[in-house]
């Protein structure tokens, strides 16, 4: 199947609202027999400008006759600039059909592709690698977690919609992060979580109940209320939050955010009756607390019937996807 990979753009740019991703196949050194591979490499940027500067070293024997495909609302506001830097043709692929393509692509040719998230195991225990027949792929439920959300309703490679979305995604997280702690990088930020202990900040079903609420099946850890105990800006210190450090307030935003997605995930499957549901997107970085989250959500709100799965490449699907040359 990498045979359609020889026929195609060997560079393509998916250019979202926070990164630029990049994937170009390259052949490797020739082995003892004299033979080589076709590789997909993968790459991203914080910035079109790193984009370009690294295409201009990598990318020797472009030309004026050259394509370079993308995808993404970066595919329309830099085109005339990617142009312009490195004098080669930009071919627009469709945003959704390339996430949809690249999805495809990855789980059909990679069989460690997907994966579900158990943290009660230990070490790598914790990744179980789940390859698909390719017969069992659909239908699934895409949520793609960006700077923004998509989700989509995927029936087949070919049909599908853009059923919903939030704007309460990875640009919140790292946004939210950005005003409220002093981390300087997404990872920072991350590692600050990391460390945190939300019942600082958040309020539990045992601040308001004193201990669980057992008429709705509540245990008294559960967060009732994100960032409650610092709700009332007189008296912070009277809710108990004065000890609050700001590692706290990240695990909060952290777990505010991804709970809020488990659910939206699980309302979605539930109203397209989905039993699988891919996780995409940068926001997600394989992190332990967020997959933790989102898997216990999608488990817990639909009684264990629908499945949580995240993706090896999750970030780089529409990039995949317009490396593939998707036609319309
Ligand atoms: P988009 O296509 O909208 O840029 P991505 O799938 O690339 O979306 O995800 C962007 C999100 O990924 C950011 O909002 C942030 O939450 C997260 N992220 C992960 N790694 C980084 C990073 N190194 N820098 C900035 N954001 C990152």
């Amino acid at each position: 199947r990498f045979d359609i990979l020889r026929e195609k753009g060997r560079f393509a740019v998916d250019i979202g609202g926070t990164l630029v991703k990049l994937v170009y196949s390259s052949v490797s050194p020739p082995d003892a027999d004299g033979n080589t591979d076709l590789l997909l490499n993968f790459r991203k940027f914080q910035s079109i400008d790193h984009c370009i500067e690294f295409l201009r070293s990598a990318w020797h024997d472009r030309d004026a006759e050259c394509y370079l495909n993308g995808t993404g609302g970066g595919s329309f506001k830099y085109a005339e600039l990617l142009k312009k830097e490195l004098g080669v043709q930009v071919k627009r692929t469709d945003e959704m059909l390339s996430l949809i393509t690249g999805c495809d692509f990855l789980l059909r040719n990679n069989e460690d592709e997907s994966f579900t998230y158990h943290h009660e195991a230990e070490g790598l225990e914790r990744y179980q690698y789940k390859p698909i027949e390719e017969k069992a792929i659909y239908p699934f439920l895409l949520v793609n977690i960006g700077t923004g959300i998509s989700v989509l309703k995927v029936d087949s490679p070919t049909s599908f919609s853009r059923v919903g979305g939030s704007t309460m995604g990875g640009g919140a997280f790292i946004g939210l992060g950005n005003l409220l702690t002093s981390a300087r990088s997404f990872d920072e930020l991350l590692l600050l979580a990391e460390k945190g202990d939300h019942r600082q900040v958040d309020s539990l079903v045992s601040d308001i109940y004193g201990g669980d609420y057992k008429d709705l099946g509540l245990t008294a850890e559960v967060i009732a209320g994100s960032f409650g105990k610092c709700s009332n800006l007189n008296h912070r210190r009277a809710l108990g939050a004065e000890n609050a450090k700001e590692e706290d307030v990240a695990k909060s935003l952290l777990l505010m955010i991804s709970n809020t997605i488990g659910q939206m995930a699980f309302l979605y499957s539930n109203r397209f009756e989905m039993k699988r549901i891919y996780f995409g997107g940068f926001f997600i970085r394989k992190h332990p607390i967020s997959m933790r989250t989102l898997s216990y959500a999608i488990n817990y709100w639909s009684k264990g019937s629908c499945e949580a799965l995240f993706l090896k490449h999750e970030g780089y699907l529409g990039a995949v996807g317009s490396f593939l040359d998707v036609k319309e």
